[in-house]
């Protein structure tokens, strides 16, 4: 299997596996912790980061395993991406299931992952592992600057 030229401008339903995979920007965002407001439902994203990802190349570190070391890991797929309204809204998925072109930022369009870095799109540098947070803890590190717009 290989990806098409600009595959990313195609309807989701019509990528391969590898052009799916290949859709992510690699942000890191989805990684972060997350609470819920159980009043109005609002999702909130912490700076608390999952164990596993490796925050300097925003990669998991147990891809393969994921779901076996953290069994609520989503993997994400045409069938459960609509009913997912905290996904990051600058996450690829969700821009092209909502119809909407990748930003200039997005590696596959500006080429390389600098954009992104200097947006500050990825979690680098701004992000702690949950290994050093206390679960009861987590609402000290509500953050702003990721939202599910939902
Ligand atoms: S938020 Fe979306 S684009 Fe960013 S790492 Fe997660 S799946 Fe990939």
């Amino acid at each position: 299997m290989s990806v098409s030229e600009k595959f990313w401008e195609k309807p989701l339903d019509l990528l391969n596996s590898e052009e799916w995979e290949a859709l992510c920007d690699g942000c890191g965002r989805c990684c972060l912790k997350k609470l819920i407001n159980s009043r109005n439902e609002q999702v909130h994203y912490t700076r608390v980061v999952c164990r596993y990802l490796d925050q300097e190349k925003c990669r998991c570190q147990s891809y393969e395993r994921r779901q076996i070391l953290v069994p609520d890991c989503l993997v994400l797929d045409l069938q459960n991406l609509p009913l997912l309204h905290w996904i990051p809204d600058t996450c690829a998925y969700r821009l092209r299931y909502e119809g909407k072109a990748l930003p200039d930022w997005h590696p596959l369009v500006s080429g390389n992952r600098e954009a992104m870095k200097r947006g500050q799109i990825t979690v680098t540098n701004k992000v702690i592992s949950e290994e050093y947070v206390h679960e009861k803890g987590l609402e000290e590190h509500i953050i702003r600057w990721v939202s599910a717009a939902c």
